[in-house]
């Protein structure tokens, strides 16, 4: 039996006085992981040394933790490793769908969207000019325009790289039928997870995705610059093996048997080729403990406590706020929304930087965005409603004026 949703809160550390609506950016910290990675330097790394790697396991992290995200989003033990970020997750899942499209050279188009985060387009243009006797061709464009997209080059079409859910607006893709749309015309589809994993229910296999990678430290609330994660199914790792296909990145991790240092590289089986170098062990005790609370959470519980937060949220900001010139940016029918409302507004970053002044946290993204993140193990509908009233106030007393909010930080 788990938990009931709101008994969660009591297990994070929220500060006082902190309404956090940015869960989808940086989740908060978990109790528990304070006392994991208090034990893994004092004990583990302070007392154990060098003999930790073996005795607490310290190796095995990232085949242990990707079998424990493997349970969150649908996919089987030894289909998720959990190692590096997921820009660099991307560039090895990019080139495996390239290497998986191996005995059809005709298809060197990766489709994607032009709203993707930019770092999802970035790898892509970079893998171009690495892979420029490839002659890879991207096709960006408009979400209205993928399905066509897709009909007209997917025949091809190596791969069609997507966030499911947008990171501007909320908007969700249905996994499942543009997954079968990309297969039917002979394409791989890989998935960027970053908003959806511990957002709401996933299930990879159950949408025969190929290749997928996420994010840990957003709504996973591993921690800043938690490992990242890799999903390849079991179907594509026993291809890659049976025909002796190498590492995307050939690190030592991803040797074999790293331990014999054999000068050849000789790729191990199976998702462990996708790992690199040495695994940062204080990250992944913060990640273990938040995985380890993840594993009782009930998803269509959190689904459900979501659409409520996030409805509500609509509502209130569109009666406190009527007037000001917020306009909603996430769909309205819950159906195709992840776990964040956005509004838009001219003076986004200022409001956002005066909203934060009163402890309601959420973020801005350009060009005019208002980003809300909403995380039911910790944020309840009363936050909904405070939150609402800041905005409300930051409105009429015109506190986005203050040159102090104008001001833009390194970080947005
Ligand atoms: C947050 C996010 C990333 C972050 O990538 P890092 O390598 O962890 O910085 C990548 N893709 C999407 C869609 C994201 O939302």
């Amino acid at each position: 039996m788990s938990l009931r949703i709101e008994d969660y809160r009591a297990q994070f550390a929220l500060p006082d006085g902190v309404i956090y609506l940015d869960g989808n950016s940086l989740g908060v910290l978990p109790k528990t992981a304070v006392a994991a990675v208090q034990k893994t330097v004092t004990e583990e790394w302070g007392n154990g040394l060098i003999r930790s790697w073996n005795t607490a396991d310290w190796v095995t992290a990232p085949q242990r933790c990707g079998d424990k995200i493997a349970r969150l989003i649908g996919a089987n033990a030894g289909e998720v490793i959990a190692c590096d970020s997921t820009s660099v997750n991307l560039f090895k899942a990019l080139i495996t769908a390239l290497a998986l499209q191996v005995n059809s050279p005709e298809r060197s188009v990766i489709i994607s969207d032009i709203d993707n985060f930019p770092t999802d387009l970035y790898i892509a243009q970079g893998l171009r000019e690495l892979l420029a006797s490839r002659n890879i061709e991207l096709q960006f464009v408009k979400r209205a325009d993928m399905n066509a997209t897709i009909a007209e080059f997917g025949a091809r079409a190596a791969v069609v790289m997507l966030t499911q859910v947008d990171y501007r607006t909320g908007e969700r893709y249905d996994m499942k039928a543009v997954t079968a749309l990309a297969q039917s015309k002979g394409a791989l589809m890989l998935w960027d997870l970053a908003h959806s994993t511990c957002a709401f229910p996933v299930a990879v296999n159950a949408c025969n995705a190929d290749l997928a990678v996420g994010c840990s430290y957003k709504y996973v609330n591993g921690g800043p610059g938690a490992p990242a994660f890799i999903f390849a199914a079991k179907r594509h790792l026993d291809t890659l093996d049976a025909t002796g296909s190498s590492a995307p990145i050939s690190g030592w991790f991803a040797h074999q048997a790293p331990f014999t240092f054999d000068p050849v590289f000789k790729v191990a089986r199976g998702i462990e080729r996708f790992t690199v170098g040495t695994p940062p062990i204080l990250q992944f005790a913060a990640l273990e403990a938040a995985l380890d609370m993840w594993l009782t959470v009930d998803m269509d519980a959190l689904r459900a406590a979501s659409v409520v937060l996030t409805e509500r949220f609509i509502a209130e900001v569109e009666s406190q706020c009527a007037g000001f010139g917020l306009t909603l940016a996430t769909p309205r029918d819950a159906n195709i929304r992840g776990s964040q409302v956005s509004f838009r507004h001219v003076e986004g970053y200022a409001i956002m930087q005066a909203l934060i002044a009163r402890g309601a946290i959420g973020d801005f993204r350009a060009p005019d965005i208002l980003r809300f993140g909403f995380t039911p193990l910790y944020v309840t509908e009363d936050d909904v409603v405070g939150a609402a009233s800041h905005l409300r106030d930051v409105m009429k007393l015109r506190e986005y004026e203050r040159a102090d909010f104008r001001a833009r930080g390194k970080v947005t």
